[in-house]
């Protein structure tokens, strides 16, 4: 079967491309392995009917191509936990603490968490997104990690840790192992107020009103018999006029372009040909964080009681929680401790994480009503979580992060800056855009 445009993967990146070249009257086929769409957005629902997220949840106000598509297709966004009232707790082995500073700060390093704060911002201005590797310093700024950046500059381990464990709460990896470049471009792609390396209300401060899920599976009905789903793809060849795209059934399909809509780490599994080595090495070479969300339900939010808003950062096997809904707590657990959870027999990984939030919030934490915990570092069509970019990777990645090379388009979160819903939809639309022009 001949097809303009087929297109690899039904996740936001491959929807979004997908519904464009339709749209534009193009004859195109998306093939997912899974038997459902949606990728690294998944959701179910609670007896009451309140939606349970278990994979990306809120998105920010400076996430326009996400608000964009959202507003297309009619869907509402409210706003997300970052307008519940209460304080926040930190959670280390030594101790705890709510509200600010973190029960670990002594004199003096309040103002030099300032002071770092503003140096990184104002540093991060100086770097272009859409080409870090034009900065005058790219090469010595992608070697140096975050952390040693802050070491550098005067940081003590207590405000180490104290970025440390807010990034671990993302579970993007600990700022020992990103490069200072990296955390530099994020910031710059989404620049929010200047005042230090991620603004929660720019990045986190809505979500959409029915679940995130709900825009791919409204993408996915309008989309309709253009998706085959459960059809795993194993091997690629792009030649002009003629791409051929073999699933592992052995069915073969051909199509004049194909748009890669993959997570690097499935992507690495299945052959290509046909593209040039450097495009295939640089593709190759991306790596993700591994993460694992864990969802519990309960009847309210008990943690109000308390004065607290259910959010927070910790050093347990969690590395997070904040409250997704109404009841509703997420959590993340980091890749640094994700062997942890992976060694944990499976009888015992919930009891154990939901242990970790009662010490924090109290013994109700122990009686929800259900949990979820999914493992997406090892699911075999994610293999991640979001692009991880340790010292280095920005410059051997190269310039060709993101790039198509006719008539193979790449797109999906992972060629973005650093993962998130937005990075799907603003390549996946920007991938169809690109294939139409060229025609
Ligand atoms: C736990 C978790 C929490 C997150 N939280 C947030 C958040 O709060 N906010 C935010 O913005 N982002 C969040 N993210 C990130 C966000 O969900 C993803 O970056 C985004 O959804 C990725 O979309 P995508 O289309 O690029 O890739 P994916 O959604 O991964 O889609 C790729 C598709 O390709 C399919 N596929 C894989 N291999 C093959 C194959 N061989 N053949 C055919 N199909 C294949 C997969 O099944 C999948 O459907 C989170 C992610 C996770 C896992």
């Amino acid at each position: 079967m001949h097809h303009d445009v087929i297109v690899l993967g039904a996740g936001l990146a491959g929807l979004g491309a997908a519904r464009d070249l339709a749209a534009a009257g193009t004859d195109v086929l998306v093939l997912e392995a899974r038997d459902r769409v949606g990728g690294r957005v998944e959701q179910t629902r609670t007896p009451d009917g309140r939606t349970v997220q278990l994979g990306g949840e809120v998105v920010g106000h400076a996430h326009t191509a996400y608000l964009r598509l959202a507003a297309e297709l009619g869907l509402k966004l409210v706003p997300s936990y970052v307008e519940e009232p209460g304080r926040m707790t930190r959670a280390t082995p030594e101790g705890r603490s709510t509200g600010e500073p973190p029960h670990w700060f002594g004199p003096g390093d309040t103002a030099t968490h300032e002071r770092l704060s503003k140096e990184f911002a104002a540093l991060a201005a100086t770097v272009d997104p859409d080409d870090p590797w034009s900065h005058p310093d790219a090469t010595a700024l992608d070697r140096v990690s975050v952390a040693d950046w802050l070491r550098s500059g005067g940081a003590g381990p207590a405000v180490v840790r104290l970025w440390d464990i807010g990034q671990l709460a993302l579970a993007g990896g600990s700022y020992e192992r990103i490069s200072l470049l990296a955390a530099l471009r994020k910031s710059a792609a989404v620049p929010g107020s200047g005042t230090g390396d991620y603004d929660y209300e720019d990045w986190e401060g809505l979500r959409l009103a029915e679940g995130s899920a709900t825009l791919a599976e409204v993408l996915g009905r309008v989309l309709g018999p253009r998706i085959r789903l459960g059809s795993p793809v194993a091997a690629v060849d792009i030649r002009p006029g003629t791409c051929t795209v073999r699933l592992r059934t052995g069915e073969v399909l051909t199509a004049g372009a194909v748009v890669s809509a993959l997570p690097v780490g499935p992507l690495r599994d299945i052959a290509v040909s046909g593209v040039s080595d450097e495009r295939l090495a640089s593709l190759h070479r991306q790596r993700q964080a591994v993460a694992a969300k864990f969802a519990a339900v309960y009847d309210r939010p008990f943690w109000r009681d308390a004065g607290l808003n259910g959010l927070s950062e910790t050093e347990g096997v969690l590395g997070s929680t904040w409250p997704q809904n109404e009841g509703v707590l997420s959590a993340l657990v980091p890749p640094e401790r994700y062997g942890v959870l992976l060694g944990t027999p499976p009888h015992l990984r919930t009891p154990e994480l939901l242990a970790e939030i009662a010490a924090m919030f109290g013994d109700e934490a122990l009686r929800p009503t259900a949990c979820h915990l999914r493992l997406w570092g090892t699911d075999p069509w994610t293999q991640g979580y979001v692009t991880q970019w340790t010292p280095g990777e920005v410059m051997a990645v190269g310039p060709l992060h993101g790039r198509h090379e006719p008539p193979f388009y790449v797109c999906g979160s992972d060629q973005w800056v650093a993962g998130y819903m937005e990075g799907a939809v603003r390549t996946g639309r920007a991938a169809a855009e690109e294939a139409l022009r060229r025609g």
